[in-house]
Protein backbone atom coordinates (compact mmCIF):
# COMPACT_ATOMS: atom_id res chain seq x y z
CA UNK A 1 0.00 0.00 0.00
CA UNK A 2 0.77 3.15 -1.32
CA UNK A 3 2.01 5.17 2.34
CA UNK A 4 2.84 8.82 1.53
CA UNK A 5 2.81 12.28 3.86
CA UNK A 6 2.54 15.42 4.15
CA UNK A 7 5.75 16.79 5.80
CA UNK A 8 5.77 21.18 6.68
CA UNK A 9 8.27 22.49 9.20
CA UNK A 10 7.13 25.24 10.85
CA UNK A 11 8.91 28.31 10.17
CA UNK A 12 6.88 30.36 8.62
CA UNK A 13 3.09 30.88 7.08
CA UNK A 14 2.42 28.49 4.46
CA UNK A 15 2.18 29.87 0.75
CA UNK A 16 0.39 29.22 -2.16
CA UNK A 17 3.19 26.48 -3.17
CA UNK A 18 3.24 24.51 -0.18
CA UNK A 19 -0.71 24.16 -0.03
CA UNK A 20 -0.40 22.80 -3.86
CA UNK A 21 2.50 20.75 -2.74
CA UNK A 22 -0.18 19.30 -0.46
CA UNK A 23 -2.97 18.90 -2.93
CA UNK A 24 -0.72 16.86 -5.24
CA UNK A 25 0.58 14.66 -1.93
CA UNK A 26 -3.23 13.98 -1.05
CA UNK A 27 -4.19 13.65 -5.05
CA UNK A 28 -1.33 11.14 -5.40
CA UNK A 29 -2.36 9.06 -2.18
CA UNK A 30 -6.08 9.10 -2.53
CA UNK A 31 -5.34 7.71 -6.38
CA UNK A 32 -3.87 4.84 -5.01
CA UNK A 33 -5.69 3.97 -2.43
CA UNK A 34 -3.04 4.75 0.26
CA UNK A 35 -2.19 6.01 3.61
CA UNK A 36 -1.69 10.24 4.05
CA UNK A 37 0.20 11.02 6.93
CA UNK A 38 1.18 14.81 8.59
CA UNK A 39 4.50 14.85 10.21
CA UNK A 40 5.45 18.31 10.89
CA UNK A 41 9.25 18.96 11.10
CA UNK A 42 9.79 21.23 13.98
CA UNK A 43 13.28 20.42 14.72
CA UNK A 44 14.83 23.31 14.47
CA UNK A 45 13.51 25.32 17.55
CA UNK A 46 14.98 28.13 16.49
CA UNK A 47 13.00 28.90 13.71
CA UNK A 48 9.97 27.31 14.32
CA UNK A 49 6.41 28.68 16.14
CA UNK A 50 3.41 27.60 17.35
CA UNK A 51 1.36 29.99 15.25
CA UNK A 52 3.21 28.31 12.03
CA UNK A 53 1.86 25.43 13.50
CA UNK A 54 -1.36 26.42 13.79
CA UNK A 55 -1.17 27.67 10.20
CA UNK A 56 -0.69 24.22 8.80
CA UNK A 57 -3.94 22.81 10.80
CA UNK A 58 -6.09 25.31 9.17
CA UNK A 59 -4.37 25.30 5.61
CA UNK A 60 -5.35 21.40 5.64
CA UNK A 61 -8.58 22.12 6.70
CA UNK A 62 -9.06 25.24 3.87
CA UNK A 63 -7.87 22.72 1.70
CA UNK A 64 -10.41 20.06 2.57
CA UNK A 65 -7.84 17.39 2.79
CA UNK A 66 -8.14 14.70 5.42
CA UNK A 67 -5.27 12.83 6.96
CA UNK A 68 -4.95 9.15 8.18
CA UNK A 69 -2.33 9.21 10.98
CA UNK A 70 -0.50 11.79 12.66
CA UNK A 71 -1.20 14.96 14.98
CA UNK A 72 -4.95 16.43 14.98
CA UNK A 73 -3.90 19.58 16.10
CA UNK A 74 -1.61 21.98 17.37
CA UNK A 75 -2.29 20.79 20.93
CA UNK A 76 -1.80 17.40 19.72
CA UNK A 77 0.93 17.85 17.95
CA UNK A 78 3.24 19.10 21.04
CA UNK A 79 2.11 16.87 23.44
CA UNK A 80 2.79 13.79 21.55
CA UNK A 81 4.50 14.33 17.95
CA UNK A 82 7.13 17.34 18.47
CA UNK A 83 10.46 16.23 17.27
CA UNK A 84 12.09 18.16 19.32
CA UNK A 85 11.71 15.99 22.51
CA UNK A 86 13.43 13.26 20.67
CA UNK A 87 16.93 14.46 20.19
CA UNK A 88 18.43 11.91 22.39
CA UNK A 89 17.13 9.23 20.18
CA UNK A 90 18.60 11.07 17.27
CA UNK A 91 22.27 10.88 19.25
CA UNK A 92 22.11 7.31 19.00
CA UNK A 93 20.72 6.78 15.63
CA UNK A 94 24.24 8.77 14.42
CA UNK A 95 26.13 6.41 16.74
CA UNK A 96 24.78 4.00 15.16
CA UNK A 97 25.34 4.95 11.24
CA UNK A 98 28.74 5.78 12.78
CA UNK A 99 29.52 2.50 13.83
CA UNK A 100 27.73 0.75 11.03
CA UNK A 101 28.78 2.85 8.31
CA UNK A 102 32.01 4.07 9.05
CA UNK A 103 32.31 7.03 6.83
CA UNK A 104 31.20 9.80 9.48
CA UNK A 105 33.78 12.83 10.31
CA UNK A 106 33.76 15.78 12.80
CA UNK A 107 34.30 19.18 10.92
CA UNK A 108 35.38 22.13 12.81
CA UNK A 109 34.98 24.52 9.90
CA UNK A 110 33.59 28.03 10.48
CA UNK A 111 31.30 29.58 8.00
CA UNK A 112 33.91 31.94 7.39
CA UNK A 113 36.28 28.88 6.14
CA UNK A 114 33.82 27.65 4.10
CA UNK A 115 32.84 30.61 2.37
CA UNK A 116 36.45 31.58 1.52
CA UNK A 117 35.94 28.16 -1.08
CA UNK A 118 33.15 29.12 -2.63
CA UNK A 119 30.49 27.00 -3.68
CA UNK A 120 28.15 24.50 -2.15
CA UNK A 121 29.66 21.17 -2.41
CA UNK A 122 32.43 20.84 1.11
CA UNK A 123 36.14 20.64 0.60
CA UNK A 124 36.32 17.75 2.78
CA UNK A 125 38.82 19.98 4.91
CA UNK A 126 37.81 17.50 8.08
CA UNK A 127 38.06 14.46 5.74
CA UNK A 128 40.72 12.94 7.78
CA UNK A 129 40.06 14.39 11.16
CA UNK A 130 39.90 12.21 14.02
CA UNK A 131 36.43 12.33 15.55
CA UNK A 132 34.65 11.93 18.34
CA UNK A 133 31.30 11.43 18.91
CA UNK A 134 31.19 11.58 22.65
CA UNK A 135 31.53 15.52 23.08
CA UNK A 136 29.46 15.89 19.55
CA UNK A 137 30.71 19.78 20.22
CA UNK A 138 31.51 19.63 16.19
CA UNK A 139 29.27 19.20 13.06
CA UNK A 140 29.20 15.86 12.02
CA UNK A 141 29.21 15.02 7.82
CA UNK A 142 28.92 12.09 6.02
CA UNK A 143 31.52 11.04 3.40
CA UNK A 144 29.80 10.90 -0.06
CA UNK A 145 33.12 9.11 -2.48
CA UNK A 146 34.02 10.39 -5.57
CA UNK A 147 31.24 8.91 -8.42
CA UNK A 148 28.17 8.66 -6.03
CA UNK A 149 25.58 8.37 -8.68
CA UNK A 150 22.37 7.84 -7.27
CA UNK A 151 18.87 7.39 -8.64
CA UNK A 152 15.67 9.17 -7.66
CA UNK A 153 12.89 8.40 -10.21
CA UNK A 154 13.52 8.79 -13.68
CA UNK A 155 16.89 11.08 -12.85
CA UNK A 156 20.64 10.16 -11.61
CA UNK A 157 21.73 12.82 -9.39
CA UNK A 158 25.85 12.93 -8.94
CA UNK A 159 25.58 13.59 -4.95
CA UNK A 160 29.33 13.52 -4.23
CA UNK A 161 28.99 16.66 -7.31
CA UNK A 162 25.97 17.97 -6.27
CA UNK A 163 26.26 17.98 -2.97
CA UNK A 164 28.99 16.58 -1.44
CA UNK A 165 29.91 14.90 2.19
CA UNK A 166 26.90 16.77 3.67
CA UNK A 167 25.83 17.53 7.47
CA UNK A 168 24.13 15.06 9.60
CA UNK A 169 24.63 16.77 13.13
CA UNK A 170 25.02 20.55 13.42
CA UNK A 171 27.56 22.10 15.34
CA UNK A 172 24.45 23.51 17.74
CA UNK A 173 23.82 20.34 18.85
CA UNK A 174 20.62 19.04 16.60
CA UNK A 175 20.36 16.77 14.05
CA UNK A 176 19.96 18.24 10.25
CA UNK A 177 17.27 17.93 8.12
CA UNK A 178 18.65 15.00 6.03
CA UNK A 179 19.26 12.77 8.84
CA UNK A 180 15.82 13.41 10.96
CA UNK A 181 14.05 13.12 7.83
CA UNK A 182 15.26 10.20 6.80
CA UNK A 183 14.41 8.47 10.44
CA UNK A 184 10.85 9.79 10.38
CA UNK A 185 10.25 8.38 7.51
CA UNK A 186 11.55 5.14 7.86
CA UNK A 187 9.87 4.59 11.31
CA UNK A 188 6.75 6.24 9.50
CA UNK A 189 7.07 3.54 6.81
CA UNK A 190 7.04 6.12 3.96
CA UNK A 191 7.12 4.64 0.60
CA UNK A 192 6.39 7.37 -1.78
CA UNK A 193 7.13 10.94 -2.30
CA UNK A 194 5.78 13.79 -3.66
CA UNK A 195 8.16 17.08 -3.68
CA UNK A 196 9.18 19.95 -5.21
CA UNK A 197 11.96 19.26 -7.86
CA UNK A 198 14.15 21.98 -5.23
CA UNK A 199 14.21 19.04 -3.31
CA UNK A 200 15.76 16.90 -5.92
CA UNK A 201 19.46 16.83 -4.29
CA UNK A 202 17.74 16.00 -1.22
CA UNK A 203 16.16 13.38 -2.08
CA UNK A 204 19.57 11.89 -3.53
CA UNK A 205 20.77 12.68 -0.08
CA UNK A 206 18.41 10.74 1.84
CA UNK A 207 18.50 7.69 -0.92
CA UNK A 208 22.06 7.22 0.01
CA UNK A 209 21.48 7.42 3.77
CA UNK A 210 18.50 4.82 2.93
CA UNK A 211 19.87 1.92 3.00
CA UNK A 212 22.66 2.27 6.17
CA UNK A 213 20.21 3.16 7.90
CA UNK A 214 17.93 0.27 7.30
CA UNK A 215 15.27 2.37 5.74
CA UNK A 216 14.49 -0.32 3.17
CA UNK A 217 10.74 1.30 1.72
CA UNK A 218 12.26 4.72 1.92
CA UNK A 219 15.46 3.29 -0.77
CA UNK A 220 12.83 2.23 -2.84
CA UNK A 221 10.18 4.33 -2.51
CA UNK A 222 8.69 5.87 -5.47
CA UNK A 223 9.39 10.11 -5.57
CA UNK A 224 7.47 12.27 -7.69
CA UNK A 225 9.24 15.99 -8.20
CA UNK A 226 6.64 18.32 -9.29
CA UNK A 227 8.04 21.67 -10.80
CA UNK A 228 7.70 24.89 -8.34
CA UNK A 229 4.71 27.09 -8.24
CA UNK A 230 6.96 30.43 -8.81
CA UNK A 231 5.98 34.13 -8.10
CA UNK A 232 6.37 37.00 -10.03
CA UNK A 233 9.49 37.02 -12.06
CA UNK A 234 9.74 33.58 -11.87
CA UNK A 235 10.93 33.69 -8.51
CA UNK A 236 11.06 30.55 -6.23
CA UNK A 237 8.49 31.23 -3.13
CA UNK A 238 9.54 31.67 0.51
CA UNK A 239 8.32 30.96 3.61
CA UNK A 240 10.20 33.95 4.70
CA UNK A 241 9.12 36.45 2.43
CA UNK A 242 5.26 36.27 3.36
CA UNK A 243 4.48 36.96 -0.15
CA UNK A 244 2.23 34.88 -1.55
CA UNK A 245 1.26 33.04 2.11
CA UNK A 246 -1.93 31.82 2.48
CA UNK A 247 -2.51 33.83 5.60
CA UNK A 248 -1.92 37.41 3.89
CA UNK A 249 -4.06 36.24 0.87
CA UNK A 250 -6.91 35.88 3.73
CA UNK A 251 -7.47 32.22 2.72
CA UNK A 252 -9.70 33.27 0.30
CA UNK A 253 -11.65 31.82 -1.94
CA UNK A 254 -9.87 33.38 -5.04
CA UNK A 255 -6.71 31.93 -2.75
CA UNK A 256 -8.36 28.38 -2.92
CA UNK A 257 -8.93 28.82 -6.66
CA UNK A 258 -5.51 29.80 -7.59
CA UNK A 259 -4.14 26.67 -5.56
CA UNK A 260 -6.43 24.48 -6.96
CA UNK A 261 -5.87 25.36 -10.85
CA UNK A 262 -1.81 25.53 -10.36
CA UNK A 263 -2.19 22.31 -8.41
CA UNK A 264 -4.19 20.63 -11.56
CA UNK A 265 -1.95 22.07 -13.41
CA UNK A 266 0.98 20.83 -12.27
CA UNK A 267 -0.75 17.18 -11.35
CA UNK A 268 -1.58 16.47 -15.20
CA UNK A 269 2.85 17.75 -15.77
CA UNK A 270 3.68 14.80 -13.49
CA UNK A 271 0.86 12.06 -14.11
CA UNK A 272 -0.95 12.70 -10.61
CA UNK A 273 -5.11 11.91 -10.98
CA UNK A 274 -6.88 15.20 -9.10
CA UNK A 275 -9.22 13.54 -6.80
ZN1 LIG B 1 35.45 20.91 8.15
Amino acid sequence: MVVSRIAPTPSGYLHLGNAVNFLLTAWYVRSQGGRLLLRIDDMDATRCREVFVDDVFYALEWLGIEIDAGPSGTEAFYRDYSMTRKTERYRGELQKLEEQSGLLYACECSRKTLEGYGGSVYPRLCRDSRHNLETHRSAMRIHVPDGTAVRVGERTIMLDREMGDFILWRKDGLPAYQFVSVIEDRDLGVNALVRGEDLLVSSAAQRYLAPMMGAERFANATFIHHPLFMGEGQKKLSKSEGAYSLKMMGYTQRGREMVFAEARRLAALVGIEPV
